[in-house]
């Protein structure tokens, strides 16, 4: 029988939370990563269907009503993240471990909703310090959303005792190993 298993990574913006969530995809361990909808627009490089399902705020909004989402947040003002109980449909009908990269909320929500189906995983900066020289390097934000995205990190990391494993992401190499081996860990587990 497939046994139902989901994989959640949180972290503040600039933890290096999508940078481990890539590796993790890269292992061959039969994951599928659960692209999430959004209402904010593509970045220059990034695909619709295959980064996120893009939106507008009124689609967002028309599918909430429907109750078309499992957890959904206004993680910045105006601007909407949610999965979709259709992605993790598809991709448990493929028999597939599924992999999230969503903020905090969404962490503890899919926690309380499969609690023994889930591992979830905090992914925390070494300080606030070098989450911001992170974010400044790599450009994605202007002035106004690094401090919104700073503010931001600041109040979630108080959440982090609510996961089930803290990896403090000061060594991209041994976060990445630390990571695998509590992810076949709980692979192992019925
Ligand atoms: P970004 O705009 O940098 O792609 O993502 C911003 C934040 O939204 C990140 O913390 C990301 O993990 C979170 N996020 C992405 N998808 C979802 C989702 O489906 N649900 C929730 N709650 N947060 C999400």
């Amino acid at each position: 029988m497939f046994n139902k298993k989901l994989i959640v990574c949180s972290g503040p913006s600039g933890s290096g939370k999508t940078t481990l969530v890539n590796f993790i995809l890269q292992q061959n361990l039969s994951f599928k990563f659960s692209i999430s909808a959004t209402s904010r627009p593509p970045r220059n490089n990034e695909k619709n269907k295959k980064d996120y399902y893009f939106f507008t705020q009124n689609e967002f909004k028309k599918k909430i009503q429907n109750d078309e989402f499992i957890e959904y947040e206004e993680v910045y003002k105006g601007i909407y993240y949610g999965t979709l109980k259709s992605e993790l449909n598809r991709l448990w009908s493929s028999h597939n471990v599924v992999l999230f990269d969503v903020d905090v909320k969404g962490g503890i929500n899919l926690k309380k909703k499969y609690p023994n189906e889930t591992l979830s995983i905090f992914i925390k900066p070494p300080s606030i310090n070098i989450l911001k020289e992170r974010l400044k390097k790599r450009k994605t934000e202007t002035n106004k959303n690094l401090k919104i995205r700073i503010n931001k990190a600041k109040k979630e990391i108080l959440f982090a005792s609510k996961f089930d494993i803290i990896i403090i992401n000061d060594n991209l190499k041994k976060s990445k190993n630390h990571l695998l081996d509590k992810i076949k860990l709980f692979l192992k587990q019925k």
